[in-house]
């Protein structure tokens, strides 16, 4: 099978050092949990400074090329079960990883997670269609979720992820590995504390070409959508921190140039999106093409751009010119991290099921405006 966006670029070897100064578990914080969720202790509530058991569902590119390598650089959180609908795959990466039997599952023996206590968090990593099942199924055994991005495949599936979560005292979030990025990071800075006064535009691309007319990313039940449900959401959640706003509107126009191959899914998105405050951003999401770049443009005379943007590592960014120059860090292992601590404090997940929402808000908006000929259109 072709690389797909989930292949775009090597993974850097992670800077540990200034990775564990960063992060730090609250103990005292783990007691707060029950208070917060207002539920009795389960597995999911892991009290003490063992580090969450992360089990990963869908054993394919995402799981295991970057999240259970970045699993064994993780301080807060370690690979501790696995799910797999493949024996092969349970076999090879439980013998790799050290993962007893007991914490291996099929997809039908995986509500048995229930009553496995090293296991806290299940982390979704299957076809888009597929992660609202398996968030549902993961929070009714007591589990906090991660789930990968696009949350849902509407809105809808995701209010009612947060809706199932909530009704069962786990945290839900989304797999948007990009907020722990220091480039990112200073772009959010940058909107928070206007070094440069407002963003007055954003400009925000990621395309690849697909490669294997095969794969579930071609095929709407699986998938969603095309281009715009894979890497066009890394478009629409940087609009949303660079601007530091959320979109009122939408236009969109879609482009093909391969009906067979793309005979299900949008295979070029080019869309723009109004914020309140007036300023628009505008972004092209293409499974033809190759692009990887976030532009933001301020009022006093400053831009940023990051370049590649949206890849695993190799993440660039400037200010007018002048290179950020962080060091490269591990994403994944940051994210989880983060997402853990999150848990283990009882606060609030910077990568929530919320913003997933959000962003298939405005997929929701954008698909409508497609189907009317580009109108724009309200996100609601
Ligand atoms: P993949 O095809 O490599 O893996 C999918 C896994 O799901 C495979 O193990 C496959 O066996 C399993 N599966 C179970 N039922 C299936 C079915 N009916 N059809 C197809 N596969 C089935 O895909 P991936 O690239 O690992 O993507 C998985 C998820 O991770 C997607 O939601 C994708 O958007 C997301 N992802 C996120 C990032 C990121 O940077 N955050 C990167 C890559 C992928």
């Amino acid at each position: 099978m072709q690389k797909s966006t989930d292949s775009i670029s090597h993974l850097p070897g992670s800077s540990r050092r200034t990775f564990l100064k960063s992060t730090s578990v609250s103990v005292a914080g783990a007691a707060l949990l029950p208070l917060l969720f207002q539920v009795p202790l389960t597995a999911a509530h892991h009290a003490g400074t063992k580090p969450m058991g992360i089990a990963l569902v869908g054993l394919g590119n995402y799981a295991m090329k970057q999240l259970a390598p970045a699993l064994q650089q993780t301080k807060n959180c370690k690979l501790a079960g696995l799910v797999s609908g493949t024996p092969e795959k349970k076999e090879k990466y439980g013998k790799q990883y050290s993962i007893s039997d007991e914490n291996i599952y099929s997809y039908e023996t995986f509500d048995q997670i229930a009553d496995n206590k090293d296991i806290d968090i299940v982390y979704v990593v299957l076809p888009n269609s597929m992660h609202k099942e398996y968030v549902i199924r993961a929070s009714k055994a007591g589990k906090h979720v991660i789930s990968e991005k696009p949350l849902g495949i509407n809105a809808a599936e995701c209010e009612d992820m947060i809706r199932v979560c909530k009704e069962n005292g786990v945290s839900l979030n989304v797999g948007y590995r990009l907020h722990f990025d220091p480039n990112h990071q200073e772009i959010i800075r940058m909107a928070k504390e206007k070094p440069f006064g407002d963003v007055t535009y954003v400009h925000s691309e990621f395309s690849f070409p697909i490669g294997d007319p095969t794969q579930w990313r071609l095929r709407k039940a699986l998938a969603g959508g095309g281009a715009v449900y894979d890497i066009g959401v890394y478009c629409i959640q940087a609009a949303r921190y660079a601007t530091g706003e959320e979109p009122i509107a939408i236009t969109a126009q879609e482009y093909k140039t391969d009906f067979d191959k793309f005979a299900e899914v949008d295979e070029t998105v080019t869309f723009q999106l109004e914020f309140p405050s007036g300023v628009i951003s505008n972004s092209t999401t293409s499974y033809n093409a190759r692009a990887n770049r976030l532009f933001v443009s301020y009022r006093n005379r400053g831009t940023a751009l990051i370049e590649p943007a949206y890849s695993y590592g190799g993440i660039k960014g400037s200010v007018n010119g002048k290179l950020m120059g962080y060091e490269p860090v591990n994403q994944q292992a940051k994210h989880m991290d983060a997402v853990s601590k999150s848990i283990l404090e009882g606060t609030d997940s910077t990568v929530s099921g919320q913003e997933g929402l959000l962003d298939m808000k405005v997929v929701d908006a954008l698909y409508k405006s497609l189907a009317s000929g580009g109108a724009r259109t309200e996100i609601g």
